[in-house]
Order: C-alpha cells, then sequence, then structure tokens
C-alpha cells in the first residue's frame, strides 16, 4: 500500500522542493501535535490566520451552529444572508465611514484582484503603483504588482500598466498622477521582513493621491485585526485608505478576504456591466459566521490591549549575538539573523524542539514570528528561551 508521504510526493502538487512534511492531527490554543503526538509551539498562526489561536470554542460552536442552518445558498451579493449581515454590520460599526460597503471574497489574492479591477473601473485610469517587496496574492493580476521580479519574469507578459517603485522613498512618489488608478501598499511589509512604513511616506501618498484623485489602497490581509497592536494598521498612520483589504485572519480559519470601500466606488462593479466581481464561494456562510465570532471575541475580550506588552516581551527575551536586529510591530515580528544559513539552520532546529517559526518570501535573513495573539505571556517566555537556546547551538 502507498504510504501517506508516498501520496503526498507524488500525487499532491509540491510548492517547494523540500517539504517540511508536518502531519498535523490535532491543534489547540497556541499548540499543534503532529501525528507522533509531538507538540509544537504555533508561532506563526498558520501565517497570521489563527489570532485567536486553533479550535477556539466560541468559532467552533457558530460554525457547527451555521453548518446545522444551511452552508451553502447562491454566490455572493444576491441572496440576503444572515452570517454576511451580522458580520458586516460589526465590520461597519468598527471602520471609518467611508468604509462602508464590503464585498466579500475567498482569499487575500481575490480581494487584491478585486480591489485592482475596482480601482479601474471607478477612476477608469490603468496605471498601478506598487512596492519593491510587496506581496498582494500569487495570482495574474496579484503577481502583477508583486514587487519582487525573480517571481514574475517566468510567468510573463503580465497585466500592463504597473510600476513598481521603492518602499519609503518620498521622492518616488511624484510617480503618482493623474493616469494612477491605484496605489497599492501593505502599511507593514509582510513577505518583505515586517518592514514597518515611515508615517510622512503614508502621509505623502494619501496627500499625492488626494491631489491626483488615485485611489488608495491598504492591503492589510496580514496587519488587520490586531495584530500590529491596532485593529488596523493604518491607524497607526492618522489617515483612511480609500480601498481596504483584510483576509488571513478575518475567516477566524476559515477562507474569507473582504475588499472594502464606500458604497459610491464599489457601485463601479454594480452596473455598466453588471457583475463586475462575480465569485461562487465569495462570502461563504460557515466563512461568515466564524469570521463574526472571531472579531466579536477579539473585541470583547479586549485582546488587542495586552499585544504591546507581549510585543516588549518578545524583544526583552530574544537576545542573542546571532540576532542582527528585531523588527516588530505588536506581535508582528522579524528576527533578522547575520545569514539566510543561520535562517535555515535555525527554523530546522527549533522544528525539531517544538516551535514553528517561518522564513519570509523576500528576506532570507529574517525569521518570521507572528504568533495567535492569545499567546500568554508565560508561553511567550518559554517559547523565547527555546529559541534562543536553539541560537545558541547553530
Ligand atoms: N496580501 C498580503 C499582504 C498577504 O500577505 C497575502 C498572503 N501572504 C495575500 C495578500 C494573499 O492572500 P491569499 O494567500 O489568501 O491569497
Amino acid at each position: 500500500m502507498i504510504s501517506k508521504r508516498q501520496l503526498f510526493l507524488q500525487h499532491v502538487a509540491q510548492t517547494s522542493e523540500n517539504p517540511l512534511m508536518l502531519e498535523i492531527e490535532k491543534a489547540e490554543g497556541v499548540f499543534l501535535y503532529d501525528n507522533t503526538r509531538k507538540k509544537y509551539f504555533d508561532l506563526i498562526s498558520g501565517i497570521a490566520v489563527s489570532n485567536l489561536g486553533h479550535c477556539h470554542p466560541k468559532i467552533i460552536k457558530a460554525i457547527t451552529e451555521q453548518i446545522n442552518k444551511y452552508t451553502y445558498t447562491m454566490v455572493f451579493g444576491e441572496y440576503i444572508q444572515s452570517p454576511q449581515l451580522k458580520l458586516t454590520e460589526l465590520l461597519i460599526n468598527i471602520l471609518p465611514s467611508n468604509l462602508n460597503s464590503i464585498y466579500f471574497v475567498n482569499s487575500g489574492s481575490e480581494a487584491t484582484e478585486g480591489a485592482l479591477k475596482l480601482a479601474k473601473r471607478y477612476t477608469n485610469r490603468n496605471q498601478i503603483i506598487a512596492f519593491k517587496n510587496a506581496y498582494h496574492g500569487s495570482t495574474n493580476g496579484a503577481l502583477s504588482i508583486m514587487g519582487d521580479e525573480r517571481m514574475k519574469r517566468p510567468f510573463r507578459p503580465l497585466i500592463p500598466g504597473i510600476k513598481i517603485i521603492d518602499f519609503n522613498n518620498i521622492k518616488q512618489l511624484d510617480l503618482i498622477t493623474d493616469k494612477t488608478a491605484a496605489v497599492i501598499i501593505e502599511p507593514i511589509q509582510g513577505e518583505g521582513g515586517v518592514i514597518i512604513s515611515k508615517v510622512e511616506f503614508i502621509s505623502k501618498i494619501r496627500e499625492k493621491c488626494n491631489k491626483t484623485n488615485t485611489l488608495l489602497i491598504f492591503d492589510e490581509a496580514q496587519t488587520g485585526l490586531g495584530r500590529t497592536g491596532k485593529l488596523f494598521a493604518f491607524e497607526h498612520y492618522n489617515i483612511k485608505p480609500d480601498i481596504l483589504l483584510l483576509a488571513k485572519a478575518l475567516g477566524g480559519g476559515m477562507p474569507l478576504g473582504a475588499f472594502i470601500s464606500s458604497k459610491k466606488i464599489l457601485n463601479s462593479l454594480t452596473s455598466n456591466p453588471s457583475l463586475g466581481h462575480i465569485t461562487t464561494f465569495g462570502g461563504h456562510p460557515v466563512s461568515c459566521a466564524a469570521a463574526y465570532e472571531s472579531l466579536n471575541t477579539l473585541l470583547n475580550e479586549k485582546l488587542i490591549d495586552s499585544i504591546y506588552e507581549k510585543e516588549k516581551l518578545f524583544r526583552t527575551h530574544l537576545k542573542h549575538p546571532k540576532i542582527k536586529e528585531i523588527r516588530s510591530k505588536g506581535l508582528f515580528i522579524a528576527m533578522e539573523l547575520y545569514s539566510a544559513d543561520d535562517v535555515n539552520k535555525t527554523i530546522k532546529l527549533a522544528l525539531s524542539n517544538g516551535i514553528i517559526i517561518d522564513w519570509f518570501l523576500f528576506n532570507p535573513s529574517s525569521i518570521r514570528i507572528a504568533p495567535p495573539l492569545i499567546i500568554t505571556k508565560q508561553q511567550i517566555i518559554e517559547a523565547c528561551n527555546i529559541l534562543v537556546g536553539c541560537l545558541d547551538k547553530i
């Protein structure tokens, strides 16, 4: 009989040449358990997904209740579905008044696609500005605005009209003109390795966009919903984007994304032609039920209040001569070492010591740390001590 490993290696599409091949059987809180019952600290939350940890009882309950009513009825936008409405109301109440209309989709990539289409449609322009080392997803449109030529080149031609400019470089913002449909930015670059944009840089972008009637898209797939110590990262900058992208943690562990804008802007996908964006499973009722419960719990339990304290604990306990720099905003953390080789060794050693950390796509000398927001202070200290022990050994 073919083993699970063989089946996986031979018949499941391989995304890299050396998959980690962890087989998780159970997950609870900040821990994952593999098929040998080995326990792992999840310090990456499935990459910024499991903000409330794994198998949160309230989310499980919400999912179960929704499944018992109905799982699926009709593509998004045509039927009134109460799980979507409950989530919509909650989101609209916590968002600024210009972000009052939500298009639910399946993923971060689809939110990017929807936002790009929306910006082109609304402005009647086709130039998009994005940034070096930006990651907005892996579909054709999202790939077109990726800030990494190595990943893009094999798939060209991609969509035209894209300009990739330097992150945090104010001078280059002169490239935003009245031909630009949108500027799309991660306020804190995720795959770039937690690169935090400067306040003046974002203010200047907002100013330029206002002057040229360009739409400003904030991709908060990783930074959204509490991870950086505020509900949304745009709050650190005292500005409002015209379009906000959410994904990852939004679904409370279920697949869900959203592009959010004003009713006026989003209406441009409604007619002429109608059905400007179509999605079969976007805004799935079970995902929306999980998302509502996840966000409601985040707010009710005031989980965001303790994020800075937890960030400080990581910074205090991650001290080692092999660490070059820690960059962080809340529980969005990059630990930079002195080489990619050190990073590879540390990630592997940490795994064998029961800690899951991860690479960044565009920053080979840094390690990703983005634990569930529910991680306790004691757990942070414990995890950091194990990590420091690993750094001693590499
Ligand atoms: N935007 C950002 C900022 C992301 O980090 C990601 C995923 N890493 C995406 C978009 C794409 O999300 P998805 O994988 O759900 O398509």
